[in-house]
């Protein structure tokens, strides 16, 4: 679907079939709320408070990589993001969301803010067919350093990086780096 604005195109080109387009008159409307009024706080917004952060995993169970793709506490953080973020914070994705240290939290923030930007600057992550608006396919994945990379080095100690199924999603860590 391509929307056309003045100031650009915005295109959904949806190959895994996750995304919908749902027209409402407001952010406040029954329709919007019923599919956004769960959802946690932009990453890249200042909203996105470690303080925050850490308070609302103290109360969660699941275990860390599970919370971030859940989108409730933050989002937009997807399987790919979500394995980066917790390999620079030396996080183990199983880890237990309430076990996490106020530092370990701290460092899992700035680790997010810094994925998705750089993720933004490299135009996303390409799975298959993706390409954005301009045509072009997004380049972050090229330069993860865990996602996809099952078997293959680490880039910091060289260790084989992991890979595991969590929720239905793989999940790929360094078992030296990323500590539980
Ligand atoms: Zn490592």
């Amino acid at each position: 679907m391509d929307l056309v604005t003045d100031r650009g195109v915005l295109r959904l080109h949806d190959p895994r079939r996750f995304g919908a387009v749902v027209w409402a008159p407001g952010e406040d409307s029954p329709q919007a709320q019923k599919l956004l009024g769960r959802l946690g706080v932009e990453p890249l917004s200042a909203q996105f408070d470690v303080a925050a952060f850490a308070l609302a995993l103290k109360r969660r169970q699941s275990a860390i990589k599970q919370v971030l793709l859940a989108g409730d506490e933050v989002v937009g953080v997807g399987n790919i993001y979500a394995s980066e973020a917790l390999f620079i914070a030396g996080i183990r994705p199983t880890t237990k969301a309430s076990r996490l240290s106020k530092p370990r939290v701290a460092r899992l923030h700035a680790a997010i803010v810094q994925v998705l930007t750089r993720a933004v600057e490299q135009g996303g992550s390409s799975l298959k067919d993706f390409v954005n608006a301009e045509g072009r396919t997004g380049y972050f994945q090229l330069e993860a350093a865990v996602y996809g990379r099952a078997g293959e080095p680490c880039r910091v100690c060289a260790t084989p990086i992991q890979s595991m199924l969590q929720g239905q999603r793989t999940t790929f860590y360094c078992p030296t780096c990323q500590k539980p």
